[in-house]
C-alpha cells in the first residue's frame, strides 16, 4: 500500500515508535529509524525488520533536542530514499514530581523532546511534501493532549502543546494533500511502563495483576492496554488514501479513558 513511500519515525528504537515503523515497513514502506539505546543491538533490529518486512530500513541516531542533528537526519533520509513522505513525531520521555520539585532542566528536557521536536521535523519537511504534492505527519500525543493527570506538568504541557500545533499546520497545508494528525493513546505496556508496574506493586504492596487493573487502568474504561500493534495499524491508515479527509484531528485510542 505504500510502496515507494519514505518515512521516519523518531524514537523508534523502542516501544510505540517500533511498532509502527514495523507497521509502516511491513505495509511497504522504507523506513528511517531513530533514537538512543545499544548500537550493536539497534543495528540487529534494523537488520531483522528489513528482513521480514522486505522494506528498506536505515538508522539514523539524531538527539531530538539538537536541531542541527533533526536536520542532517532529515537530509540523510532525503538523499538515500529519494523523499520524506511521512513523519512520525513519537520521541518522547517523562518525569514525575510536583511543580514546585520539577528539576527545570527535567521540564527543558521534555519539551524540547516531546514538542519543539516536531516542530523542527514539520517544518523541515513540509516543503518536501508540498513538492512531492503528497504527505502524512503523524503526532504521537496522549490521552494527556486532552486530559491531565498530577505531577505531569511538562508532560501533559508538551501533549497539549502538540495536540494545538497538529491542529495549526493541518490548516495551513489543508489544500495541499497534506493531513496532519494527533494519535492518542492510553495506557501502552512498553518497556517504560512495563518497569512501573513493578515498582508500583513493591511500593504499595499489593500484586502486578492488582496494580495494573485498579491503579495503572483505574482510569481505563476497557481495562484493556492499547497495544503497539493497534497504534501501528491506526498510523498506516492515516497514511491509506481512504484516511485522506481525517486531517486536523487528535484521535484517542484509550480505551474510553477520554469519554468518562
Ligand atoms: P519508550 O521509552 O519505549 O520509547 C521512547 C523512544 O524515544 C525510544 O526509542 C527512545 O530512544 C526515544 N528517545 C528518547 N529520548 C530521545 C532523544 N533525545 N532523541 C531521540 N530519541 C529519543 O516509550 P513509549 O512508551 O514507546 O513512548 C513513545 C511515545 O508514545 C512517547 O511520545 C510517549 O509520550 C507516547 N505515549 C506513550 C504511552 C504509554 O503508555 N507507553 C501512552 C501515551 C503516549
Amino acid at each position: 500500500m505504500l510502496k515507494g513511500k519514505t518515512a521516519i519515525v523518531t524514537g523508534s528504537t523502542s516501544g510505540i515508535g517500533q511498532g509502527m515503523a514495523l507497521a509502516l515497513a511491513n505495509a511497504g514502506c522504507n523506513v528511517m529509524l531513530n533514537g538512543l539505546g545499544d548500537a550493536a543491538q539497534i543495528e540487529a533490529e534494523r537488520v531483522k525488520m528489513e528482513k521480514d518486512t522486505g522494506s528498506k530500513i536505515l538508522f539514523n541516531g539524531a538527539d531530538m533536542t539538537k536541531p542541527d542533528q533533526i536536520e542532517a537526519m532529515i537530509k540523510e533520509t532525503k538523499a538515500k530514499f529519494g523523499s520524506v513522505d511521512i513523519i512520525v513525531n513519537n520521541a518522547g520521555v517523562q518525569h514525575v514530581a510536583a511543580i514546585d520539585e520539577f528539576p527545570p532542566e527535567k521540564w527543558d528536557q521534555i519539551i524540547a523532546i516531546n514538542l519543539t521536536s516536531a516542530f523542527y521535523m514539520t517544518r523541515l519537511t513540509l516543503p518536501l511534501m508540498k513538492a512531492a504534492g503528497w504527505g502524512r505527519v503523524i503526532n504521537l500525543a496522549s490521552a494527556h493532549a486532552l486530559v491531565a493527570s498530577p505531577y505531569k506538568s511538562a508532560y501533559v504541557a508538551a501533549k497539549h502543546g502538540l495536540a494545538g500545533m497538529t491542529k495549526s499546520v493541518a490548516l495551513e497545508v489543508a489544500q495541499q494533500n497534506i493531513t496532519v494528525n494527533a494519535i492518542c493513546p492510553g495506557y501502552v505496556k512498553t518497556p517504560l511502563v512495563d518497569k512501573q508496574i513493578g515498582d508500583q506493586a513493591k511500593a504499595r504492596g499489593i500484586s502486578e495483576e492488582d496494580v495494573v487493573k485498579n491503579v495503572i487502568l483505574g482510569a481505563q474504561p476497557t481495562k484493556q492496554f492499547t497495544t503497539v500493534e493497534d497504534i501501528g495499524a491506526l498510523a498506516v491508515f492515516l497514511c491509506s488514501d481512504a484516511a485522506k479527509n481525517i486531517t486536523g484531528s487528535v484521535l484517542p485510542i484509550d480505551g474510553g479513558w477520554t469519554a468518562a
